[in-house]
């Protein structure tokens, strides 16, 4: 049997973000909480909801306290300002760091307990209700946080999550326009991050038929598209591919998960404070390379659906291929081929493989199951850069 979740309802296209007031109307809601981050309140696209929602007679409070890689304190505190504000609905605005914390917001807004209490590795508590309706609106193509049930936080030595379908979005828009101003730096390391999501969920234990294709589709756009829009930020096509790639590497990761690269990534967010989307580019093809053995054929239609022929090519030969063209992907927007590159000493190999080796709800979709040894091999290969 074959469990397949959806946002109930998703608008996409360049200029959708015009559909947010109708939305927010069909929820009955008269007050809003917006939670952003400071630069979208800079650009002025956090005013520029506000008026349109203030136009149909809304109200709207904005928090713009999100911080990139939000440590567990910044959740804390943002649920407390919204039990002390009283919001009939959430709109989470900016990239995953502001979605995963909007997420968290909406459902303990109603109900008690502290963020700390949900969370994977620890979990006390289950989430009584839905808490707030809440609508998603990504403004980087990385996370595809806005159609999963995850809220990631980072802690004092690694990273953790709250999982739980009632952190799912009831609507998300999905507005290619408001990536335009996201810099080449973050959008390669966002765009690296979503064929990571497209990739670790084809190569799943749990890919199904359905996540399959979601994740195919996926790394056709990101890489048919994702060097034109580092390079030409204002390309609206290669923008409007990196919507929909990450958009469908989302759906993909949430129904079959992400694995082995996420785990290895997640200690160099929370010890070294490395982003997200630079932790898992830079061991993306570390991973891949010592896992090939177990996901050939697998690989092979990855190359495949990056655009490149196979021709009279093995299917080992092509999952090779694949790797060096992974390679060369990530050194062509500009990330780092060694963990050196972010100040990670190599005495810090140990604890980062202990810590990885935690993450065993991560580690068990792996089709190769990593042992403490591999992990350990894993990241001296990418510390030593070969
Ligand atoms: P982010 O949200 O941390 O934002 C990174 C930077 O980009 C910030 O400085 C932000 O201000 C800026 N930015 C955002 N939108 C912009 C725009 N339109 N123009 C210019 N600058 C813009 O980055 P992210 O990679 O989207 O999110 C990372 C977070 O998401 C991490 O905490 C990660 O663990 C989490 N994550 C969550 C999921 C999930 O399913 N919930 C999946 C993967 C990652």
């Amino acid at each position: 049997m074959i469990k397949t979740t959806f946002v109930p309802q998703n608008i996409h296209g360049w200029g959708s973000l015009s559909a947010l007031p109708d939305e927010v109307i069909k929820f009955g809601a008269k007050t809003v909480l917006l939670i952003t981050d400071p630069f979208l309140v800079q650009n002025g696209l956090s005013q520029k909801i506000v008026d349109m929602l203030n136009e149909k007679h809304i109200a709207c409070i904005v928090n713009s306290d999100v911080v990139p890689e939000p440590p567990i304190e910044s959740a804390e505190n943002l649920v407390k300002f919204a039990r002390a504000h009283t919001a009939d609905l959430v709109i989470g605005l900016g990239g995953g760091s502001a979605l995963d914390l909007a997420k968290l917001v909406a459902v303990l807004a109603t109900q008690e307990g502290q963020v700390a209490d949900y969370l994977n590795l620890t979990a006390k508590k289950q989430f009584q209700s839905k808490g707030l309706p809440k609508i998603f609106i990504p403004t980087t193509s990385g996370t595809g946080s806005e159609v999963t049930n995850i809220s990631v936080l980072s802690l004092a030595s690694t990273k953790d999550a709250v999982v739980h379908d009632y952190l799912l979005a009831d609507v998300v828009i999905v507005d290619p326009e408001l990536t335009v101003s996201v810099p080449a730096k973050i959008t390669a390391a966002t765009g690296i991050d979503a064929l990571t999501h497209a990739i670790e969920s084809y190569v799943s234990v749990n890919a199904t038929p359905i996540s399959e294709g979601f994740s195919l589709q996926a790394i056709k756009l990101i890489a048919g598209s994702l060097l034109t829009a580092v390079r030409e930020g204002n390309n609206k096509q290669a923008r409007i591919d990196m919507s929909y790639g990450s958009y469908l590497a989302g759906l993909a990761f949430f129904n079959a998960g992400c694995a082995a690269v996420h785990a290895l990534a997640y200690p160099l967010g929370g010890q070294f404070h490395v982003s997200h989307g630079e932790s898992n580019a830079v061991l993306l093809p570390y991973v891949m390379k010592y896992i090939a053995k177990s996901c050939e054929s697998k690989l092979k239609d990855i190359y495949q659906a990056m655009g490149f022929n196979i021709g009279s090519l093995s299917t080992q030969e092509a999952a090779i291929k694949c790797i060096q063209e992974l390679e060369q992907l990530v050194h062509a927007v500009g990330i780092a081929n060694s963990i050196q590159a972010f100040n990670i000493p190599e005495s810090a190999l140990s604890t980062l493989t202990a810590e990885a080796m935690k993450q065993t709800r991560l580690l068990e979709r792996s089709p190769l199951r990593l042992t403490q040894e591999d992990i350990y091999h894993i990241y001296y290969a990418a510390y030593h850069g070969h």
